[in-house]
């Protein structure tokens, strides 16, 4: 009822009468008054006028299960939404709730991850109400071998999302990076269960992260961009990451995240749908292109069999990278082992 009620009050945008809200939930006066009580503990500004009724005014940002649905306009993707403070990782969270049965677009947030993973081992930053931490689950029923291109249906689906909430340019570094003005605000881990007989997937998980509001307590704490960006990603990182709010640079305008979770899910399960009517890349292809990062610019590939320098050209149906090299070859880049980097830097 608590999602329902804000969605009511946040789509009509105009007073809603305690009686109206009676009736629309089939509760006593008491209830509702104490779930918009509930509410105004938890942030949201409602205000409340004689003979009219309440009106949502703010909402706060928080990534809570009830806060998130209440966003979601979708058919599947995030309609279920699990919420943790404090978890781990999302994409085990996600598991656990495969394991325990639930359905196809379910999604598992969280605040704050202490494991975060990356690619390969390795990690990712998660500090505490300042970025997105999601992990959707999926439960195709296409073979495994078709389950990395979900990474960059996802990549595709979140760039569009940014663009669309934020007005920013995003970008696409091969395969599972977004970038903004050359730095990552995003990185994507899918992760799959297969039967072990059958050998067929039981569910897909794609986590996402996405740097939201890192650099906003630093930039209220110093008043220097720069000072503020070093502070929310220190050491090495400040030269790769960024976040929304550093690159929108409105000092003292935090983003608030459930409507970007929003629109990511939207954005996926449009984009999905046209990933299964091929089973491969074909009628995203041209859309993936046109945010690649890289795209006719000179790269480093980082393979493990050994480093060559070449020009990236654009993915093919499968989502491999075709890299031209200087003798004039195509080389077909599989993600998996492999990362990509401009000649000067972390994109570029
Ligand atoms: P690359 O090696 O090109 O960064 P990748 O896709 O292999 O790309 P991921 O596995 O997606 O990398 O992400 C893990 C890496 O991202 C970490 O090794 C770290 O360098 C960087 N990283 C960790 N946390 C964050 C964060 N919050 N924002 C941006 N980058 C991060």
């Amino acid at each position: 009822m608590k999602s329902e009620m804000i969605r009511l009050l946040r789509e009509s945008g105009e007073y809603k009468s305690g009686q109206e809200l009676c009736d629309r939930f089939q509760v006593s006066r008491t209830a509702v008054w104490k779930v918009i009580n509930q509410l105004k503990e938890e942030g949201y500004v409602i205000e409340a006028k004689q003979n009219k009724g309440y009106r949502l005014l703010e909402s706060p940002d928080t990534m809570e299960a009830f806060e998130v649905e209440s966003r979601m306009i979708t058919k599947w993707a995030g309609r279920k939404v699990f919420y943790k403070k404090e978890t781990g990782s999302t994409n085990t969270d996600c598991k656990q709730l495969a394991q325990g049965g639930q359905p196809h677009g379910t999604l598992a947030v969280a605040d704050r991850q202490v494991k975060g993973k990356g690619r390969r081992g390795r990690g990712w930053e998660s500090p505490a109400g300042e970025s997105i931490y999601m992990s959707l689950l999926c439960r195709p029923d296409f073979l495994p071998d078709k389950a990395p291109m979900l990474t960059l249906v996802m990549g595709v689906s979140v760039a569009e999302a940014v663009e669309r909430y934020t007005g920013l340019a995003a970008k696409i570094k091969w395969p599972n990076d977004i970038v903004v003005n050359g730095r990552k605000i995003c990185g994507i881990l899918t992760e799959m269960e297969m039967g072990l007989e059958t050998k067929e997937i039981q569910y897909l998980v794609v986590g996402v992260g996405i740097n939201v509001n890192n650099g906003f307590a630093g930039m209220q704490e110093t008043g220097d961009w720069k000072a503020a960006r070093e502070m929310a990603f220190p050491g090495e990182l400040s030269d790769k990451a960024t976040s929304l709010y550093l690159e929108a640079e409105k000092e003292d305008t935090k983003i608030l995240r459930a409507p970007l979770v929003r629109y990511v899910m939207e954005a996926f399960e449009k984009n999905y749908v046209q990933f299964l009517q091929t089973l491969d890349l074909s009628l995203l292809r041209e859309s993936y292109n046109g945010y690649l990062v890289n795209r006719n610019a000179a790269v480093k590939v980082l393979d493990p069999g050994g480093e060559y320098a070449g020009i990236a050209r654009e993915i093919d149906d499968q989502g491999d990278l075709l890299v031209e090299t200087k003798d004039g070859e195509v080389k077909k880049v599989y993600s998996g082992e492999v990362s990509v980097r401009g000649i000067y830097g972390y994109a570029l």
